[in-house]
C-alpha cells in the first residue's frame, strides 16, 4: 500500500491534544494544534492530576524520553492504595498498603500526581512550530476532495485531511459533527481545596491524610483527599537531567519554574445538591467564609482534624463546580473529523479518570494515524477502529464515574449503611477483601 503524508488538525491543546501532538511530532505526521488560549501561559494554575497506568503509557509513549523523565521526577507519589474510612477517622478497609514498589519510570505500573503546570509545560515543549495560540474554532466544512477546513474567530481557516475535536466538555467541533450528542448534569455539587504542607500543618496532620489517598463515608456527603508530595527538589531534577533536556533545545530551568505549586493536601467533599441550603448560590471561589461555614455545619460530629482540614485550607485555592458526563453514543460512520477525551465522553472528575482517559484516546489515535501516514493501513479503517475502542473504554468509563458518583451522594440511610457495612467487612475478613479489591 502507498503512503499517503497527512496532515492533520487538532482543536484544541489541553492534555489529550497536545499528547496526540507530540505522539504524531515524534513518529514524523504533520500535525497542528489550534488553541483557544492567546499563550501558552494563559492557566498556570489547577490541581494536581493524578495520572494512573493508563495515563503513564501514553505519556511514556508520546514524549520524548526526556520529558517523560522530567515529568516522573517532578511528580508526587500518590502513596500506597486507598484507605475507606468513616467520618471518625475509623478505618473501614485499607487497600493495597503493603504492594510491592514500583519503578516509578515503568510506565505500566506506576502511578504519579502531576502538577498541571508542569504537565502543560512538558507537553507544549518542542511544539513552537505546532502549536497555534489565539484560535478559537467556530465551525468546519467538508470538502469533495476529502478535505476538511476549519474555520476560526479571527476569520482565518485551516485546511486538514483529518480534523480532531481535542477542545474538551463543551465541544463546538463534536457539536457541529453529532448535533444529538447530549450531556447530563449529575445533581452533585464539590467543593475543592488545598491545605499546604507547612511546618505547622504537617505538626496537627495525621498520619493516614500524609500517607496517600483516602475516600470518607459518613452518613450523608463524602469526602476524598490526596497528598502531593514532589519526589525530586527541582535543583536536583535540572543536575541529574538538564543536560538532556538541552539537547533537545530546551530551556529545563523554564519548565521547572513552577513555582505555584507547593506541596498540599488536596481535598474534596462532595454533596446532592438538593441537600443545599437555599442560601448556598454564592461561588465558593468568591465568598470562602460561606463555604467554611456550610462545610462546618455539615461536618459536626466527624474527627477535628477532617474538620481543621476543610476550614484551615488557603482560602483562595477553594474551587466549586457541578458534575456533567456525556450520554453514551452509537458509532457513527467514519469520516474525516473524529474526536478524543472530554469532546466526546466527559466525565465527573470522581476518580480522576477524565485525564487519563484523554490520554489514552490520544495514543490509541496517534497510533492509527500514524499507520495512515505510512500507509500501513487505509485511513478509513483505521479511524474507525480507533472509534469502535475509544467509544468502548471511554464510555465504559463515564458510567463506572458515574455510578461511583451516585454513590457517593446518595441520600439513602440504607445504601450508605450497606456500603459502610460492605467496606468494614471485606476489611475485618483479608480473604473476602482481597477477593473484592485485589492486591493493588
Ligand atoms: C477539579 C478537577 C480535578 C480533576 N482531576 C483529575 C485527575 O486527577 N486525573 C484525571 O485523569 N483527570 C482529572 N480531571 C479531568 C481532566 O482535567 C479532564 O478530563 C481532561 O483535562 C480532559 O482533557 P481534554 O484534552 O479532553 O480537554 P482539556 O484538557 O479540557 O483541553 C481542551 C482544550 O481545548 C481548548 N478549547 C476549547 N474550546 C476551543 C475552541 N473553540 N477553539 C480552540 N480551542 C478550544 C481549551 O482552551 C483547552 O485547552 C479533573 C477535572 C477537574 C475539574
Amino acid at each position: 500500500m502507498l503512503s499517503r503524508r497527512l496532515n492533520v488538525a487538532v482543536i484544541g491543546g489541553g492534555i489529550g491534544g497536545l499528547c496526540l501532538a507530540q505522539g504524531l511530532k515524534q513518529a514524523g505526521v504533520r500535525v497542528t494544534v489550534y488553541e483557544r488560549d492567546r499563550t501558552a501561559d494563559s492557566r498556570l494554575q489547577g490541581f494536581r492530576l493524578n495520572i494512573e497506568p493508563t495515563g503513564s503509557v501514553a505519556l511514556h509513549a508520546c514524549l520524548p524520553p526526556a520529558l517523560w523523565e522530567l515529568l516522573v521526577a517532578t511528580a508526587g507519589d500518590p502513596g500506597p492504595g486507598i484507605g475507606f474510612l468513616d467520618e471518625r477517622m475509623r478505618p473501614l478497609i485499607l487497600i493495597g498498603q503493603n504492594g510491592p514498589e514500583h519503578d516509578p519510570l515503568d510506565p505500566t505500573t506506576s502511578e504519579h500526581a502531576v502538577s498541571r503546570v508542569t504537565l502543560r509545560k512538558l507537553l507544549l515543549a518542542g511544539l513552537d512550530d505546532v502549536v497555534r495560540f489565539g484560535k478559537e474554532f467556530t465551525s468546519f466544512s467538508r470538502a469533495d476532495d476529502g478535505t476538511v477546513t476549519a474555520k476560526f474567530a479571527d476569520g482565518t481557516t485551516a485546511t486538514a485531511d483529518v480534523l480532531v475535536a481535542a477542545d474538551g466538555a463543551n465541544s463546538r467541533v463534536w457539536a457541529q459533527l453529532h448535533p444529538a450528542a447530549d450531556r447530563t448534569a449529575l445533581p452533585a455539587m464539590a467543593v475543592a481545596g488545598k491545605l499546604f504542607l507547612t511546618e505547622e500543618n504537617r505538626r496537627w496532620l495525621p498520619e493516614r491524610l500524609l500517607a496517600g489517598r483516602n475516600v470518607f463515608w459518613p452518613r450523608r456527603d463524602f469526602l476524598f483527599t490526596a497528598i502531593f508530595r514532589r519526589r525530586e527538589d527541582p535543583a536536583a531534577i535540572i543536575a541529574r537531567l538538564g543536560d538532556r533536556v538541552r539537547a533537545l533545545g530546551l530551556d529545563p530551568e523554564h519548565l521547572l519554574a513552577d513555582s505555584h505549586d507547593d506541596d498540599y493536601v488536596l481535598w474534596a467533599f462532595i454533596m446532592h445538591r438538593d441537600s443545599l441550603p437555599a442560601s448556598f448560590a454564592s461561588k465558593a471561589q468568591d465568598d470562602p467564609a460561606a463555604v467554611r461555614e456550610l462545610l462546618a455545619e455539615r461536618t459536626a460530629g466527624w474527627h477535628p482534624d477532617l474538620r481543621r482540614l476543610l476550614t484551615a485550607s488557603t482560602p483562595d485555592t477553594l474551587y466549586q463546580t457541578g458534575f456533567s458526563a456525556a450520554e453514551p453514543l452509537d458509532q457513527w460512520e467514519t469520516g474525516n473529523v473524529t474526536g478524543l477525551g472530554d469532546a466526546v465522553h466527559q466525565m465527573p472528575p470522581v476518580g480522576g479518570l477524565g485525564g487519563n482517559t484523554a490520554l489514552r484516546d490520544a495514543h490509541r489515535l496517534c497510533a492509527a494515524l500514524t499507520s495512515a501516514d505510512r500507509g500501513e493501513e487505509p485511513l478509513p479503517r483505521a479511524l474507525r477502529a480507533y472509534e469502535a475502542d475509544m467509544l468502548r473504554y471511554g464510555f465504559e468509563t463515564v458510567r463506572e464515574v458515574v455510578r461511583n458518583t451516585e454513590g457517593a451522594i446518595t441520600r439513602s440511610t440504607l445504601k450508605r449503611s450497606a456500603a459502610r457495612w460492605f467496606f468494614r467487612t471485606c476489611g475485618a475478613v483479608p480473604p473476602l477483601g482481597r477477593a473484592v479489591f485485589g492486591e493493588r
